[in-house]
């Protein structure tokens, strides 16, 4: 087992009538980039938190490389925590803000002082380490945060949104930087996130939270090809989800008739049944516009607005089942015959591209009350 591997079992936890994290199960492989993801509100601050020792759960268990730590003290459990806001101390050096938790352990000065000056070298800040935090930038600071974080040599770094403060161009290079870092470390990284990009760019492992449950826990790859439910993929982006009802099943492939009688192949359904409504979605790059009207597994609709993206354009489509169509496609094709806003379009996928989602709609709407 290895040592950084975390184990959630049964984890709830309760403010009031509110039920912030519902139940939850999860594992965390040692030495791997987690990143949490989902609405404001979802649980995910207190999910950390209390893997971090900052809150008691109310209920199940958590085990840090086979160890129950559900009640051990935060300082004794192998974590570390990155704070949102740095907290750094504003009259004290970089060398001493990172050095800090050694001063309170005991650790002598002129050890506490190497170990800190490594640790900055190790962020790129060992240049600056007798600056004050006021003569740093945003990007910088949060680098010391960092650092600050790993002097205590965590088996779990925790953190909280680390580049929420960040503008776009430092968030681009912090996110590199902090994927250097936990391969260099080697040891397991839970990052909580709302940014979807930055979870599929980080993450071993990507957890889709809603309302206080996991919708899904997978590789980005996964998450993004065969989201589980109609929330992940809508939640995600990138996808189109249509919904209709069973006309036949054969195999485990059903066929699947829209509220306008257009037909859709679903070639993997197992278990449904004909005359359940069912859910799929299909991915935005995935659909070509087609000259006439498609025979079968498309849609058709009015062009509402088109958006140029550099290298692809983003069609939407009104289709009449109440949700936007989108559709990417190349410049090349779009530039040799432009596509106005108003005209009707014919789209068309391969059967193959259409993927059912298993998870009921209604999961989005699971009570945050008891
Ligand atoms: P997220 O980090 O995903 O935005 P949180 O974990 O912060 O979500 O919050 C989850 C839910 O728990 C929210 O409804 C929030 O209002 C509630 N909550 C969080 N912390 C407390 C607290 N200390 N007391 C009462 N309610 C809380
Ligand atoms: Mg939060």
């Amino acid at each position: 087992m290895s040592e950084s591997r975390i184990d959630i079992r049964g984890v709830s936890k309760l403010y009031g009538p509110v039920r912030a994290v519902n139940n939850v199960d999860l594992v965390i492989e040692g030495g791997s980039y987690c990143c949490m993801i989902g609405p404001s509100g979802c649980g995910k601050t207190t999910l950390l938190r209390m893997i971090a020792g900052h809150e008691a759960p109310s209920a199940g268990t958590i085990l840090i490389g086979g160890e129950d730590v559900t009640h051990a003290r935060t300082g004794s459990r192998g974590t570390a925590l990155m704070f949102q806001n740095y907290a750094l101390f504003p009259h004290l050096s970089l060398t001493d803000n990172v050095a800090f938790s050694l001063r309170v352990k005991g650790v002598a000065t002129a050890e506490r002082r190497m170990r800190a000056r490594e640790m900055l070298d190790r962020v790129q800040l060992g240049h600056l380490a007798e600056r004050l935090p006021s003569e740093l930038s945003g990007g910088q600071q949060q680098r010391v945060a960092l650092a600050r974080a790993l002097i205590t040599n965590p088996k779990v770094l925790l953190l909280d949104e680390p580049l929420s403060a960040l503008d776009e161009f430092l968030r681009l290079r912090m996110r590199v930087e902090l994927k250097r870092l936990q391969n260099e470390l080697g040891i397991t990284f839970i990052h909580v996130t709302h940014t979807q990009p930055e979870a599929i760019a980080l993450a071993d492992q990507v957890v889709v939270m809603d309302h206080g449950l996991i919708e899904q826990a997978a590789s980005p790859r996964e998450i993004y090809n065969h989201p589980h439910s109609p929330y992940v993929a809508r939640f995600m982006g990138g996808q189109n989800v249509l919904s209709g009802k069973v006309e036949s099943v054969a195999g485990t492939g059903a066929v699947v008739v829209a509220p306008g009688g257009m037909a859709w192949d679903l070639p993997e359904a197992p278990g449904v049944q004909p005359g359940q409504e069912v859910r799929f979605s299909v991915r935005r790059d995935r659909i070509r516009v087609v000259p006439d009207e498609p025979a079968r597994n498309g849609v058709s609709g009015r062009v509402i607005n088109t958006e140029y993206q550099g290298t692809f354009v983003k069609l939407a489509l009104e289709t009449g089942s109440g949700e936007e169509f989108i559709i990417t496609m190349g410049d090349e094709a779009w530039f040799a015959r432009p596509i106005r806003v108003g005209e009707t379009v014919h789209a068309a996928w391969e059967p193959g591209m259409s993927h059912f989602l298993q998870g009921s709609n209604n999961s989005v709407g699971t009570p945050l009350e008891d």
